[in-house]
């Protein structure tokens, strides 16, 4: 049985916000809140398919150098890859996105089933959208 009172987030598990290589690096709680704020917005579940990973994590897996998912709380906000748990529709994406906007989130990437956002501090002081791309 999974011990949800340890968990940080009322929607997602400790574990499901930690890298997957059992290193123990877990996103920071300011941005386990911002990821929440989204779920509330959102209303329905979300899945976390992508979050923080530790370097040798990033590059076992083939991620980016200087990947939005690497651990740099100096620099940028971590990154999060999510999906819904049904097909994801038009409807759904803008509403993702509408309530990612809201939490702060400011560099989006698309894909059919998953939803990349990041909350880079670099743009910070700017409004709305700063970077969308396809994948
Ligand atoms: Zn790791």
């Amino acid at each position: 049985m999974q011990t949800l009172m340890t968990n940080y987030t009322k929607n997602f598990s400790d574990e499901e916000l930690t890298c997957k290589c059992g290193c123990g690096t877990m996103l920071c709680r300011e941005e386990q809140q911002r990821l929440q704020i989204v779920r509330d917005c959102f209303g329905g579940p979300i899945y976390v398919a992508r979050t923080i990973s530790c370097p040798t994590h990033n590059k076992a897996i083939g991620g980016a150098d200087g990947s939005a998912h690497l651990d740099k709380p100096d620099e940028d906000a971590s990154g999060v890859d999510v999906g819904v748990k049904t097909f994801p529709t038009a409807s759904h994406r803008a509403k993702l996105i509408r309530c990612a906007l809201e939490a702060g989130y400011n560099c989006f990437g698309v894909g059919n089933t998953r939803f990349h956002m990041d909350a880079r501090k670099l743009f910070w002081n700017l409004e709305g959208i700063r970077l969308l791309w396809a994948y």
